[in-house]
C-alpha cells in the first residue's frame, strides 16, 4: 500500500517517496525555549512523532531532527518589530537568557517523554550552530542573494524567484503588506534579516559584520537542517503558523545557497483550539502537560485527545472532551482485557476460527487510514470497531490473538493503547522493590531533598521505570 501525504508545497496528497530508498530525512521545527510549551505546541510535536512511527512501521529508517530555538525568534514574526522572545523574558525577570533556555529545554524533554514521544536522533540548538549559519550567510552574500547594511545582513527576496511558492504570497503584494514602519535599510520591505547587529542584545557573537551580532530565526533552521540531514531532505514539518514567513524564508535561503530543492514534502499541523477559541493568557487556558496531570489525567489521555482529530483539521480541546477521552480509553483497555480472556477461552465463540475476517478487515482499515495522510481518527475507529464483536462473543481464540496483535501494532504507532503489562502487576518482588524506591523518592521530596529525589528518579529511569506525579500521588509504569 502506498503512503499518501498532503504536501503543503503542492496542495495535494502525493505518494511518499524518499530520496534514498527506505531512508527518511525528517526535520521538525521545534520549540522556542523561552517558556513552557503548551498543549497546542505539542499537537505539532506529537504529529511528528506519529509520522516518524508510521514511517518506521512501513519499513523506513527515519533520521528525525528537531531543533531547539534558543536565540533570534522575535515576538513579532517580522523582526523589524518586537523583541527576541528569550531576551524579552530575561530582561523582564532579570534572569540570564542562557538559564532560561536551559530550564525550558529540560522541561520540554520531560514533557515530550511524558507524552510518549520517541526521542529524535538529534535536537540541535541554534546557539551551537552559529558557525554553520555564518557559512550560509557568506555564501548568500557571495551569490548576490543577500546584502549587508551596517552590520545587518538581509536576504533579498527579489533575487529568489520561487519566493512565495509555499505560502502563495506574491512579493509584489508583500510590498503593501509591510505592517511596521519601513526599515530604510532594506531594499524591499519583505527582505528578512539573516544576521543582526545590536550591542544591547544579551546573546551575541563576533563576526566580520561586527562584535555584537546574532542570527535571524529562519537561517537557524536552514543551517541546522543542512548540518544534520544534508542539502536535501524528505520531510519538513511545523505548525500552520510556520508556513509564512518562517518556512518560506527557509526555502529561499536553503535553495539559494545549495541550488537544489530543499524539502520534498512540507507538512503542517493546524492549531489546537481551547474551549472553541484561541488559547490565551487572559482566558487562563494556555494549558501545559502539568495542568493536564494536575487535573488527574494521564498524559496518554491528552495524547489520545490530540489524535482524535486529523492533523489538518482544527481540533477543539475542553476538559469535557478529556473526560470523554478517558472513558473511551477505559473502553479500549477493557477491550484488551476481554481479548486476553477470549484467548484463554473465556467468552469465546464456540468456533475457534470465528471472527477472523472481522479482525482482518479492522487491520486493513487501520493500515488504509494511516496510509491516507495519517488519518488517525479513522484508524482509531477501526480499533473501536472490534468492541461490539468482542462483547457479543463473536470472536474465537484465533481472532482474539490476531486482535491483540493489531492492538500491539497500533500501540507502536499511536502510543495510547494500554496493553496492561506496563504498570504494577509484573513480578511481585520486583514491584515491591520499585514501590520502595518510589516511596523513598516521595519522602525525599517531602523533606525538600530534591537532589536525592532526582537521584532516585534517575535510578528508577535506569531500571526502565517512568514516573508520573499526579494529584493523587506518584504512579509508575514500565517503559
Ligand atoms: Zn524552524
Amino acid at each position: 500500500m502506498t503512503f499518501l501525504v498532503h504536501n503543503s508545497l503542492t496542495g495535494r496528497k502525493e505518494p511518499f517517496e524518499p530520496l534514498e530508498p527506505e531512508r527518511v530525512r525528517m526535520y521538525n521545527c521545534g520549540p522556542t525555549v523561552y517558556s513552557r510549551a503548551h498543549i497546542g505546541n505539542f499537537r505539532a510535536y506529537l504529529f511528528a512523532d506519529v509520522l516518524r512511527r508510521w514511517l518506521e512501521h512501513i519499513g523506513m529508517e527515519v533520521v528525525q531532527v528537531m531543533n531547539i530555538t534558543d536565540v533570534g525568534h522575535f515576538t513579532d514574526d517580522d523582526e523589524d518589530g518586537g523583541e527576541d522572545k528569550l531576551e524579552a523574558r530575561a530582561r523582564r525577570e532579570g534572569v540570564d537568557p542562557w538559564k532560561i533556555s536551559e530550564e525550558y529545554t529540560r522541561v520540554f524533554f520531560e514533557d515530550l517523554e511524558r507524552l510518549g514521544c520517541l526521542p529524535a536522533a538529534v535536537y540541535p540548538k541554534a546557539t551551537d550552530h552559529i558557525a554553520e549559519m555564518l557559512e550560509m550567510i557568506e555564501g548568500l552574500l557571495a551569490s548576490g542573494h543577500a546584502y549587508e547594511r551596517g552590520g545587518n545582513v538581509y536576504f533579498d527576496v527579489t533575487r529568489f524567484d520561487r519566493y512565495g511558492r509555499l505560502s502563495k504570497n506574491r512579493v509584489e503584494d508583500l510590498d503593501a503588506g509591510a505592517r511596521i514602519a519601513v526599515n530604510e535599510e532594506k531594499r524591499h520591505p519583505a527582505d528578512f534579516a539573516l544576521w543582526k547587529s545590536d550591542p544591547h542584545h544579551l546573546m551575541k557573537w563576533e563576526s566580520r559584520f561586527g562584535p555584537d551580532g546574532f542570527p535571524g530565526w529562519h537561517i537557524e533552521c536552514s543551517a541546522m537542517a543542512r548540518k544534520h540531514l544534508g542539502d536535501r531532505i524528505d520531510i519538513h514539518t511545523g505548525g500552520e503558523d510556520n508556513v509564512f514567513p518562517h518556512h518560506e524564508c527557509e526555502i529561499a535561503q536553503s535553495e539559494a545557497f545549495t541550488g537544489e530543492p530543499f524539502a520534498t514534502y512540507w507538512m503542517h499541523t493546524k492549531f489546537l483550539q481551547v474551549d472553541g477559541g484561541k488559547m490565551s493568557k487572559s482566558l487562563g487556558n494556555v494549558y501545559s502537560i502539568d495542568d493536564v496531570v494536575e487535573r488527574g489525567f494521564e498524559p496518554r489521555v491528552l495524547r489520545y485527545t490530540l489524535l482524535r482529530g486529523h492533523y489538518r483539521q482544527p481540533l477543539n480541546f475542553t476538559w469535557e472532551i478529556m473526560a470523554d477521552s478517558r472513558k473511551a480509553l477505559g473502553g479500549l483497555d477493557d477491550l484488551v482485557g476481554r481479548l486476553r480472556g477470549v484467548c484463554d477461552g473465556r467468552g469465546a465463540a464456540a468456533d475457534e476460527g470465528a471472527g477472523e475476517e472481522l479482525v482482518a478487515a479492522a487491520a486493513g482499515e487501520f493500515e488504509a487510514a494511516m496510509n491516507d495522510d495519517l488519518n488517525t481518527p479513522r484508524a482509531l475507529a477501526a480499533l473501536f470497531g472490534l468492541g461490539a464483536p468482542v462483547r457479543e462473543g463473536r470472536l474465537g481464540a484465533r481472532a482474539a490473538g490476531a486482535s491483540l496483535g493489531l492492538f500491539a501494532a497500533a500501540d507502536a504507532v499511536l502510543g495510547i493503547v494500554d496493553l496492561g503489562d506496563g504498570g504494577p502487576g509484573g513480578d511481585p518482588d520486583d514491584d515491591a522493590a520499585i514501590q520502595a524506591l518510589v516511596d523513598a523518592r516521595r519522602e525525599a521530596r517531602a523533606q525538600r531533598d530534591f537532589a536525592e529525589g532526582d537521584r532516585l528518579r534517575d535510578e528508577l529511569l535506569g531500571r526502565g521505570i517512568l514516573l508520573e506525579d499526579t494529584a493523587d500521588g506518584t504512579v509508575w509504569r514500565r517503559r
